[in-house]
């Protein structure tokens, strides 16, 4: 008898798992990436005990058909590729197909989803990772996924998370350089019932940066505007009597992805090297575009880092 053995599905998801979703900052990224894949407009967010307990996403996205749905949450299951080929231009933020089936692996999950076509919104309830209710509702064109109880069956997983509100604090950056990545897309973030982030999607970055940061952030800016060799880098950094002690406001995006860089650290600290003091660094939101076919986007489990 072989001793090799196909894993069980929802032992292949929790395994997935284990490499997406390390926290509710985790989940958000994916749901949210997930709205804005579906040409959401509006995003709104809201956690309850740092997500750990309670977090939610709706978007007013295109929403699924309950056949889309059910499949949805099927490991390798996704409408964003088709063949190998398309990995080496993918255009939108997801494309594993992994997300939704490793977040209903390790949490109590709902979806509630319509299209435009449907009247009715259909509410697929995973627990345990199989489908335990699936029935259908009124609700708004789009779509919410609920997460709750996040860990509930992987103890271990759950005792390495943080405190609530260190847990919070990185939701916030994530929506933070969602939000960012995004000036068209209208995002709040409400953790406890209080609205804690809110931007107005009006198409203009200062505008988001004005939102999320204050005044003496956005008033501090110089635009940049640079293009070659087929790379455009727009964006903002600030004058160099504004800095920080930390890295914590300089982001870049790749094709409007959100990404870290040693590479753009590097380049920002040499551009301000004589201008200020050793240890601390100025405000830097690069906007670098590319074409896709230039860049590998699937180098990093969370997608963070791209070649
Ligand atoms: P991926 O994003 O890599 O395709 P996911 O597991 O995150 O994989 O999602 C699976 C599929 O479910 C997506 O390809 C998309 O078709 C659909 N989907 C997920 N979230 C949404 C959403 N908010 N609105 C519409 N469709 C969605
Ligand atoms: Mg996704």
């Amino acid at each position: 008898m072989a001793k090799i053995k196909i894993l069980d599905k929802n032992v292949a998801n929790q395994i997935a798992a284990g490499e997406v979703v390390e926290r509710p900052a985790s989940v958000i990224k994916e749901l949210v990436e997930n709205s804005l894949d579906a040409g959401a407009t509006v995003i709104d967010v809201e956690i309850i005990q740092g997500g750990i307990e309670y977090l939610r996403v709706t978007d007013n996205g295109q929403g699924m058909s309950a056949e889309d749905a059910l499949l949805a949450i099927e490991r390798h299951a996704t409408s964003k590729i088709n063949l190998a080929e398309d990995l080496a231009k993918i255009h939108t933020l997801g494309f594993r197909g992994e997300a939704l089936p490793s977040i209903a692996s390790v949490s109590e999950f709902k979806l509630l989803t319509r299209t435009k076509e449907d009247e009715l919104a259909i509410i697929v309830q995973v627990a345990g990772g199989s489908v335990k209710e699936l029935e259908k509702t009124g609700a708004n064109l789009g779509t919410t996924v609920f997460v709750e109880n996040l860990f509930y069956n992987l103890p271990a997983r759950r005792k390495f998370l943080k405190t609530v509100s260190t847990e919070a604090r990185y939701i916030n950056e994530v929506i933070t350089k969602l939000a960012l990545s995004r000036p068209d897309v209208k995002f709040t973030l409400k953790n406890n019932e209080r609205l804690v982030l809110k931007t107005p999607g009006s198409g203009q970055l200062q505008d988001c940066i004005q939102a999320l940061y204050g005044s003496e952030v956005a008033e501090a800016l110089l635009t940049v505007n640079l293009q070659a060799a087929g790379i455009v880098v727009t964006g903002f950094v600030s004058r160099p009597s504004f800095t920080k002690s930390s890295r914590i406001l300089q982001l870049a995006f790749v094709n409007k992805r959100s990404i870290t860089s040693k590479l753009v650290y590097r380049a920002i600290d040499a551009a301000y090297q004589s201008k200020i003091a050793r240890g601390t660094h100025p405000f830097a939101l690069l906007n670098i575009t590319i074409d896709t076919e230039q860049v590998d986007v699937n180098v990093h489990p969370q997608k963070q880092e791209v070649k």
